[in-house]
């Protein structure tokens, strides 16, 4: 064991990584996503989806952080989805945690975080959270406001404290800054609020709002930052700590606006703090795991529609997950997109009709796709769903009780994977052997296709 262990130091080569998993013998292998997403769906209940969580996908996207943002350290965002089993992935990959609330701190603790490195980055906090922060040594948070510094001053008087800032956002649905931050000229009257109390503030933070394109509004807030470091430091402060958020696309299809907007972060950090004397930390959510988690419904009914006022011939399905389940609302601005769990004779040989998919429940608004293009599909078959891995599973009830989703964990082949500068390699590996099973995905003929819509 140990001679695998030390092999994969030394060596970067995939093809090492995916012996070792296979050598981990206890756990099956599969030939094909195709293979895994039926064999899984038969075993479960009518009623119940499942997420199949791509580690790989994991380990590629700090790859991509670590390639691009090398000196920014990543506090996951736990709100963005909690399985356990990532969290204890983050942990041993040496992300930090943004929680938002007691519950979180708790699950991140639990999965090994270290207190440390926890940033409780609500700006409105319980004083039962503030309590339970201080007495398990989590002192990271963020403020916005007199009446929470008055309050931490009561419930936590040593905490390591970061301003957060209005920053612009273009995106309507996701704008955060309609709720937290301060705005610019505020700074300075809360900063000298928090000397009077006695209070420690280290740094700035500001969260842009979800699925951002645009680099501007990072930079500006990064330049908007820099102002309040430079009043901080005439007030007496010595601000070490520069919170650049979040609101990075998570999927596949726009990875190019990652690449673009991680290298005017970087120019930007470096031309505002130069001196080196500033930590810089994100707190990316969807980014880690939107594209790492896929959904697959079944199909539990189905409607042919002959309209005789369009003569238009379409087909109906309705899957066993809702709009008040993984569908909620807006999850399309996610790159969701339904891919049909067929194999690609059956793909090509079926006729493919514009089509509707309905989620389960009793409720006429409840759809999960208003129109695409599907082969035929009959009961029983199943349909997988791309980029599901943020937010779908952290705001799903279970309106007309119906089971949540069940979790499972894979290791899916991926050429992109270097590993080379993931952390802490050969505890991850260990790790992700015991908690998931391999696809090895050998040839092309193996790779479900997405349908163009
Ligand atoms: C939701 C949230 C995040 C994560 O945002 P994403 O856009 O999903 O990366 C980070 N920080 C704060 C304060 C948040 O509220």
């Amino acid at each position: 064991m140990n001679g695998v262990n030390d092999s994969l130091k030394n060596s970067t080569n995939f093809k090492n990584v995916l012996d070792f998993i296979s050598s981990k013998g206890s756990h099956k292998s599969y030939g094909s996503v195709y293979d895994f997403l039926t064999e899984t769906g038969k075993q479960l209940p009518q009623d119940q989806a499942f997420f199949m969580f791509d580690l790989a996908d994991i380990l590629w996207k700090t790859q991509l952080w670590y390639e691009k943002l090398p000196n920014v350290a990543p506090y996951y965002a736990v709100k963005a989805n909690a399985d356990p089993v990532l969290m204890k992935l983050f942990v041993l990959l040496g992300y930090g945690f943004d929680c938002s609330t007691e519950g979180e701190i708790r699950l991140a603790l639990k999965s090994g975080a270290d207190p440390r490195k926890i940033i409780f980055a609500h700006t409105i906090k319980t004083h039962k959270a503030l309590e339970y922060a201080s007495s398990v040594g989590v002192d990271f948070m963020t403020f916005d406001t007199k009446e929470e510094l008055l309050k931490i001053s009561k419930d936590f008087p040593t905490a390591r404290l970061v301003l957060r800032l209005k920053a612009e956002s273009t995106q309507e649905f996701y704008n955060l800054s309609k709720k937290f931050g301060c705005e610019l000229y505020e700074a300075e009257d809360l900063l000298l609020q928090a000397k009077n109390l006695n209070l420690n503030v280290v740094g700035v933070s500001f969260h842009v709002g979800a699925l951002i394109e645009c680099s501007e509004i990072y930079t500006s807030a990064i330049e908007k930052s820099r102002q309040v470091f430079d009043t901080a430091q005439k007030l007496g402060f010595k601000f070490t700590i520069m919170d650049i958020g979040a609101g990075f696309f998570g999927s596949t299809e726009k990875e190019h606006v990652f690449h673009k907007v991680s290298q005017d972060i970087k120019r930007s950090l470096k031309e505002n703090f130069p001196n080196g004397d500033v930590e810089f930390i994100a707190e990316p959510g969807c980014y880690c795991v939107a594209s790492a988690v896929s959904l697959t419904t079944s199909i539990l009914g189905k409607k042919s529609v002959n309209s005789k006022e369009t003569n238009q011939i379409s087909r109906e399905y309705f899957v066993n997950d809702s709009y008040y389940g993984s569908f909620f609302e807006h999850h399309d601005l996610y790159d969701v997109k339904p891919v049909p769990v067929l194999n690609p004779y059956e793909l090509k040989e079926r006729t493919k009709y514009k089509s509707k998919i309905w989620g389960q429940t009793c409720c006429s608004e409840d759809v999960a796709k208003e129109e695409c293009v599907l082969p035929d599909m009959e009961e029983g078959e199943f349909i997988q769903w791309l980029n599901m891995g943020a937010y779908a599973r952290g705001v799903a009830s279970n309106f007309t009780i119906v089971p949540y989703p069940v979790h499972k964990h894979v290791f899916i082949h991926n050429p992109r994977l270097k590993l080379n500068n993931i952390p802490n390699l050969s505890e991850v590996m260990e790790y992700i052997s015991q908690v998931s099973v391999l696809i090895k995905q050998n040839g092309e003929e193996n790779k479900l296709m997405p349908i163009r819509e």
